[in-house]
């Protein structure tokens, strides 16, 4: 097709992102009922959407013929406030992935390169790839956790974004505040640093205190979403933290309403439900550790994560992932990421757990079995 020849190159190169496949494809695809089928690959809230959020959803429901407030001057205030900055150290974005994304329109292009783990979020490879960046992917220590001297130590004259996933998805690994600190202050202060805190609000170990680092260097920006810990992936609603005169080149980047006006009054109410997201950390950390010992009797690796998903070494990840699926078990294999051997699984309630968990247990005792046969 002769427009195509006209195509951005940088666009051209992206491999799209795969996302965890919705219930309704495959529903519709394996000819199953969607009520049969559970989804366990995107990380999403176990405990649905924050109560508080739905509330002041339908509260707002019929003031969507206006245009939201493009300054978001509420959700912004009460976060400022949550974290004790101010207001214009505060960026909101369609998700957190948008501020990802305004951070490469800001800080890359084609003479400037990007540093991350080699497993991580594959958003930091897509903002790079679409700006036309190099991307420098720094192999991970053992035990998957970020190499983070390794990952300082690339850093070249033209590295214009670090990113630093903690706790790190995929692989669930956090990094502590001692080792984070040590090596922080060995990046050049011409480096943004972006540290991607999506699981904070359901980290199962403490999170090391970026704010305080932050406020005294403005070559960082601490991102944040309502997508994992109160529940409103759908949403699409996240937003970063920083220097006021980062924040503001970044805001300048985006449309001028970029978070729509329900997410800003479901954002507002959900930083008062304490308790909800109080509560996920219990389903977590009681779906961690059944699934740990469950992985225990089927003689499965894992790595202990603290976040609410975790990564399970099953040999051949791409095709457990679709063993499980023909069973209505959505979860996600991690070949794109570089982890063949594993699949990823979202912690839901008890009662998807143990589906999961049963399910797993058919095809790994069916494996098992052929391959003594053999
Ligand atoms: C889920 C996730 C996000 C959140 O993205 P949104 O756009 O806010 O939904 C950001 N970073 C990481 C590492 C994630 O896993």
């Amino acid at each position: 097709m002769k427009i195509l020849k006209k195509l951005n190159p940088d666009v051209a190169g992206i491999t799209p992102y795969s996302p965890g496949k919705p219930i309704s494809d495959v529903a519709r695809e394996l000819g199953l009922d969607p009520a049969d089928i559970i989804k366990l690959a995107s990380n999403e809230s176990a405990l649905g959407c924050s109560p508080r959020a739905i509330a002041a959803m339908h509260e707002t429901v019929e003031q969507c013929y206006v245009y939201p407030d493009g300054a978001a001057y509420d959700l912004r205030r009460k976060i400022a406030d949550r974290y004790g900055v101010e207001m214009d150290q505060v960026l909101v974005g369609n998700g957190s992935n948008e501020i990802l994304e305004l951070v490469g329109h800001c800080f890359m292009n084609r003479n400037t390169s990007t540093v991350f783990s080699a497993h991580s979020f594959v958003v930091y490879k897509l903002a790079t790839q679409l700006c036309g960046a190099r991307m420098i992917e720094v192999p991970m220590a053992g035990g998957l956790v970020h190499d983070i001297e390794a990952m300082v130590e690339r850093i070249e004259p033209d590295t214009s974004v670090l990113f630093i996933c903690n706790p790190n998805n995929p692989t669930g690994t956090m990094i502590s505040n001692d080792t984070l600190m040590s090596v922080l202050p060995r990046i050049p202060d011409d480096v943004l640093v972006v540290i991607d805190e999506a699981y904070s609000e359901v980290a199962l170990a403490e999170m090391p205190d970026t704010l305080a680092y932050a406020m005294d260097h403005p070559n960082v920006v601490i991102c944040h979403t309502f997508s994992k810990g109160y529940g409103l992936a759908g949403l699409r609603l996240g937003y970063g933290i920083g220097a006021a005169p980062v924040i503001r080149e970044l805001r300048k980047a985006g449309q001028p309403f970029n978070v729509n006006l329900m997410a800003q009054a479901a954002g507002v109410a959900a930083l008062d439900d304490d308790d909800f997201v109080q509560r996920g950390r219990e389903v977590y950390r009681e779906a961690r550790a059944y699934i740990e010992a469950s992985c225990g009797e089927m003689q499965l690796d894992f790595v202990r994560t603290t976040t609410n998903f975790m990564l399970i070494d099953v040999g051949d990840g791409a095709a457990v992932a679709q063993r499980l699926l023909e069973r209505g078990v959505i979860i996600r294999a991690m070949v794109g990421y570089g982890l063949p051997q594993y699949i990823r699984v979202t912690f839901g309630m008890p009662e998807q757990n143990q589906r999961f968990v049963e399910s797993l247990r058919k095809i790994i005792k069916h494996k098992q079995q052929t391959t003594k046969h053999k």
